[in-house]
């Protein structure tokens, strides 16, 4: 079926979700889509829980965030993006509370916390469900908006549709395929907006939910657009071992509070590792366990705190208490199971922080975009906040496009999909791949890498790659070949990414070359074929 709109936005995260409000209220005529591959709230935004920094207070700056900004992103942010976002964000803050964000607040005034990296208190949270809060009241606002929005869930999206219009790519919407009904829609827009998360799928373990299998990445990079910084995948260092079940984030206040590292045959794991032991950063403990890991060849090692005072912990850790419990743990007894987890990309679809691409009419917002805010290493509680104004000023700029004279001509393109979208494969075979493909990035392209690990990676991401595309073309479609085949094409570049690397920096640690080298402060891209640039940037 065609389907035919002003906007489509592909995504119900807070980015795909404040940018359909704001394209909304500024084009009170327009006509837009949300589509999303599971139910509205299946998005990282809806697990996040610590805030969103803003510089809210007195005694905060804008010129302290960015340089808090700037010092984790270990020389790589740009500090033109770093600025434009952090002078947004107090706006955008009240933007979400005018859409009906309820903060905690103390006194009236929003109780502000404070993260590690950050040099004061400039955390907005709804107490530890920060993402809860902002995802129910976005989608509630957009629902209240049903005569201009239509929303499509369990709907996603296969590939952009595009086609050349005299020297120039045009982006004209997407193909989109429910498994549900079996159904294949070519949905048309002038302007497309892929809001689509990140893709902490490819790891083992991670903290991200199901949905995010780097899909937008995958699709931008098909149509054209280049991608950027692959490299740097943040590893939250203690969430609960528990495979199978949804990934529980263990905070790493746990630790401050005097939690105990130890290997499953009891040693202390940050003995020999860091002279602050237990309290050391986030990333030289995830290191740390990744070395213990690999050298022992065990799953995971334990956090402790049951030599602590038992009904402090269950008042200071409600939360973790009451859900390891319901998964059969009681911390105040016994120790628990942690595995390092993949948590967030700092790379993705290379754009302006107005969210343009290389290719026209697409535009992106959120975790699936790298604007140069990160850098090499993102500082906590910025990712919502840089998803949130990216999705402003994207929703000014697409409007721009979207009014002005001479906008291309929206055409029909040719299905270009078989007809074997009709009857699905058994789905042990995807199931399979999927796990191979998420065991060798964890096992080769994981916290700590080496060129021969990374090397061998690539073989075993062509090897699937290659039977996933013929899966593709041959065997009828479900979403898990649909996504296997997204997370094969990422894989692939971020190894690629990091081989590019000769350096470590940030969030990238290669034993080969284990020190920064200033040869390589530059982004990593990997070029689309629509890539017309020459800039100061290490490519293949
Ligand atoms: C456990 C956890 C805690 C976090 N805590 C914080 C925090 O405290 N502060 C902070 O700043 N950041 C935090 N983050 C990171 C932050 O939550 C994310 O970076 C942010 O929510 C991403 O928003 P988004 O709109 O880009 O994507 P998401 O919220 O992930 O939304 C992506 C959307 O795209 C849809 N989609 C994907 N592919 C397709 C497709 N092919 N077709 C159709 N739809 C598709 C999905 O279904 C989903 O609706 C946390 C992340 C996690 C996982």
């Amino acid at each position: 079926m065609e389907r035919r709109y002003d906007f489509l936005i592909i995504g119900s995260g807070i980015a795909g979700l404040f940018y359909a409000l704001e394209v909304a209220a500024k084009n009170p005529q327009a006509k837009l889509a949300i589509v999303t591959k599971k139910a509205e709230k299946d998005t990282s935004t809806n697990r996040a829980q610590g805030g969103i920094a803003a510089v809210l207070s007195g005694t905060d700056s804008v010129e302290a965030h960015i340089n808090d900004t700037l010092k984790a992103g270990a020389g790589l942010c740009h500090r033109d993006v770093v600025e434009t976002v952090v002078e947004t964000g107090p706006s955008v803050i009240e933007e979400l509370v005018g859409y009906g964000v309820k903060f905690t607040r103390v006194d009236g005034r929003f109780d502000l916390g404070r993260e590690g990296g950050h040099s004061t208190n400039r955390v907005v949270h709804a107490a530890d469900l920060t993402g809860r809060e902002i995802e129910r009241a976005l989608v509630a606002a957009c629902h209240q908006k049903a005569d201009q929005i239509d929303f499509y869930r369990d709907h996603i999206v296969l590939d952009l549709i595009t086609y050349p219009s005299g020297d120039r790519e045009i982006c004209a919407g997407a193909f989109v395929f429910s498994e549900q009904g079996r159904v294949f829609d070519a949905f048309y827009a002038p302007v497309t907006m892929l809001a689509t998360g990140g893709l902490g799928q490819l790891y083992y373990h991670t903290t991200n939910p199901k949905i995010a299998t780097g899909d937008g990445v995958a699709i931008a990079y098909r149509a054209g657009a280049s991608v950027a910084n692959l490299e740097f995948v943040q590893f939250h260092p203690t969430a609960l071992y528990t495979p199978g079940r949804w990934p529980f984030l263990i905070s790493e206040t746990v630790r401050g509070e005097g939690g105990i590292l130890k290997t499953v045959d009891g040693r202390r794991v940050m003995d020999n590792a860091h002279p602050l032991k237990d309290l050391a950063t986030r990333d030289i403990v995830a290191r740390a366990i990744d070395k213990e890991l690999k050298e022992s060849g065990e799953e995971y090692v334990f956090l402790d705190v049951s030599h602590l005072d038992s009904n402090h912990i269950k008042k200071r850790f409600p939360n973790i208490y009451k859900e390891c419990l319901r998964r059969g743990f009681d911390i105040t007894q016994r120790s628990i199971p942690v595995v390092p987890s993949a948590h967030y990309s700092c790379g993705g679809v290379l754009s302006t922080i107005k969210g343009k691409t290389e290719l026209e009419g697409l535009y992106v917002a959120g975790e699936v975009a790298a604007t140069g805010m990160h850098g090499a290493n993102r500082l906590a509680s910025n990712s919502l906040l840089e998803a949130v104004v990216m999705a402003k000023l994207a929703s000014e700029k697409s409007t721009e496009y979207f009014k002005q004279d001479g906008l291309p001509e929206v055409i029909p393109v040719e299905n270009s999909l078989h007809s074997s979208l009709l009857y699905p494969r058994e789905k042990v075979l995807i199931a399979h791949d999927r796990r191979q493909l998420q065991r060798v990035m964890s096992d080769f392209v994981g916290i700590v890498r080496t060129a021969d690990r990374l090397n061998l990676a690539l073989k075993n991401v062509h090897y699937i790659k290659d039977a996933i595309e013929q899966y593709y073309l041959a065997t009828p479609a479900t979403y898990g070949v649909v996504e296997l085949r997204n997370m094969a094409t990422v894989a692939e570049l971020m190894v690629k990414s990091a081989l590019m690397r000769h350096e470590s920096r940030g969030l990238h640690y290669i034993e080969d070359f284990p020190y920064t080298d200033d040869a390589y402060l530059k982004d990593t891209i990997i070029k689309g074929k629509l890539s017309k640039r020459n800039q100061n940037e290490i490519t293949p």
